[in-house]
This record gives structure tokens, C-alpha cells and sequence, in this order.
């Protein structure tokens, strides 16, 4: 297999284009590969200037999750370190995370966060948004979003059964938008409230209303964090 290493987009696009197959850290594409046969060739992002950046309101595709510091809001910072394992951390990447994998950790938080995705298309560089994201598993260049006034994430730790873990995030944005995003299950539930919207009670009567009593619960005390009633 041949991994090459673009150093531009235009780059990337052209090993796209030649049939390689993105990886980030490859710590799940790896066993699927060992499975099912190599690919001839794969690309990474990781020389790409705009999947590395992090800051002012941008995550690269490319970054590791270990590298998601302060320069990007608590909630999205506090997703990333919640991810796996220190080992998993130290390799996998965030658009293997939210493009690539299934319990896309990083998902609740960047929908809080009302963010949207820079994706690599055979024409050239794409806004879309994030259910986008989700249903097409786009090349992750780059997640964008606007500094919130105060964010807030939990994820239950350990559940019973290896469950997968419910996770509750909750941002408020500079106009008074609160954004609550739940996982229960694989499924993620989202909605908003304020800004000339509904209240937060009819969010959760809403668009909110089918979580279990515990996701209730976790969503409830992100939004209290964040309002601070
Ligand atoms: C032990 C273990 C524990 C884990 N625990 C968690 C957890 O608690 N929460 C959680 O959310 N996840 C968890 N994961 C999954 C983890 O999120 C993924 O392994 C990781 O995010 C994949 O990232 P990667 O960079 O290694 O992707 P790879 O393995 O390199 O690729 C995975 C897929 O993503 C695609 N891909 C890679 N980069 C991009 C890109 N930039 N744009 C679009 N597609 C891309 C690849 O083509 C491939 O299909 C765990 C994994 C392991 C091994």
C-alpha cells in the first residue's frame, strides 16, 4: 500500500481523484484492512495546512484528538479527551472521529457548537453542515464553528452491560441560542431554544422528548451549567 502525503489541497484532491483511500490514525480502518485486503493506495491529511490547523474557530480533520487543547471551546476539548484511551487518543484523528466512525464522540459537542465542515469534493473545497456529514462521511478537511458564550458536556463514564455511553452537550451562543445535543444508543437527539424560539421546556417536550430518564437527566444538568439556574 502506498500512503501518500499530499502537501496541499489541491494535492489531497488529486490523490482523491487517483482512488486513495483517506486515513487519519488508521486505529479502525486498520483491522478492516486486515480483514479485507489492503487498498493500493491511501492519503492522509496530515501535511495539509488547513486539516492541522486548530484554533480561531477551526479543528483540522487531521489533528489528533490528544492535540484538542484550550484553543478550541471546552465542550468540543472535553468530547475529544473522553474519546478511548491515551493510546487511541495519541493516533486517531478527528475526522476519522466524526466522519469515519460510528460513535462519533466529537458529534454532540460540534452540534452545540452549531458548526459546520469544510469537505474535499472532486470540485474543490464544500461548506456543508453537519447531518451532511453524517449521512455522506464526506473528507473531513476541516469543522468551523462561532467562539459560544459558555458550553458544557458530560459523558457517563463506564455504563453497565458496555453500553454505549449517553453523552449530554449544551452551548449558548452570543445571540442567546442554547443548543443541547444528546447520544443514547448510537442515536444523537438535538434541538435549541431561545432567540426568539421556544423555551427550554419546550425542548425538551420537543424535539428532546424521546430521551430515556437518563439522558434527561444528563441533558437538564448541562443546560443548568450553562444557564446557570
Ligand atoms: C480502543 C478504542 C476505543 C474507542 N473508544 C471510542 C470512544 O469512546 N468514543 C468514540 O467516539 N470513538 C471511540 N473509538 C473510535 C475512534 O473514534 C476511532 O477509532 C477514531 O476516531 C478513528 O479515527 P482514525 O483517525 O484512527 O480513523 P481511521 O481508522 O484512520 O479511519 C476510520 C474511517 O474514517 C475515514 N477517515 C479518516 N480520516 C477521514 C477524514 N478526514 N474525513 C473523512 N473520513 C475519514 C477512513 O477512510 C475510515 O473509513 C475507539 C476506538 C478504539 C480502537
Amino acid at each position: 500500500m502506498l500512503l501518500r502525503l499530499p502537501t496541499s489541497v489541491s494535492e489531497a484532491r488529486d490523490c482523491l481523484a487517483e482512488g486513495a483511500i483517506p486515513v487519519g490514525g488508521a486505529t479502525l480502518i486498520w483491522a478492516a484492512w486486515q480483514r479485507d485486503g489492503f487498498p493500493e493506495q491511501a492519503v492522509s491529511l496530515r501535511k495539509v495546512p488547513e486539516a492541522t490547523a486548530v484554533g480561531n474557530g477551526v479543528l483540522g480533520g487531521a489533528v489528533l484528538l490528544g492535540q484538542v487543547d484550550e484553543r478550541v471551546p471546552e465542550v468540543l476539548r472535553q468530547a475529544a479527551k473522553g474519546v478511548g484511551t491515551g493510546a487511541v487518543r495519541r493516533a486517531a484523528t478527528v475526522g476519522g472521529n466524526i466522519a469515519g466512525s460510528s460513535l462519533r464522540d466529537l458529534l454532540p459537542a460540534a452540534i452545540v457548537l452549531d458548526a459546520w465542515a469544510d469537505v474535499l469534493t472532486a470540485d474543490g473545497v464544500e461548506q456543508v453542515d453537519l447531518a451532511e456529514v453524517q449521512a455522506k462521511s464526506p473528507v473531513l478537511l476541516s469543522l468551523r464553528w462561532r467562539e459560544p458564550v459558555k458550553g458544557a458536556y458530560a459523558k457517563v463514564a463506564d455504563p453497565a452491560g458496555g453500553e454505549v455511553p449517553t453523552i449530554a452537550a449544551a452551548a449558548l451562543d452570543t445571540e442567546g441560542v442554547l443548543r443541547v445535543a444528546v447520544r443514547e444508543g448510537y442515536v444523537v437527539s438535538s434541538g435549541s431554544a431561545g432567540a426568539g424560539g421556544g423555551g427550554v421546556d419546550e425542548l425538551f417536550a420537543g424535539p428532546l422528548s424521546g430521551l430515556s430518564d437518563t439522558g434527561r437527566s444528563l441533558a437538564r444538568r448541562q443546560v443548568t451549567a450553562v444557564l446557570g439556574e
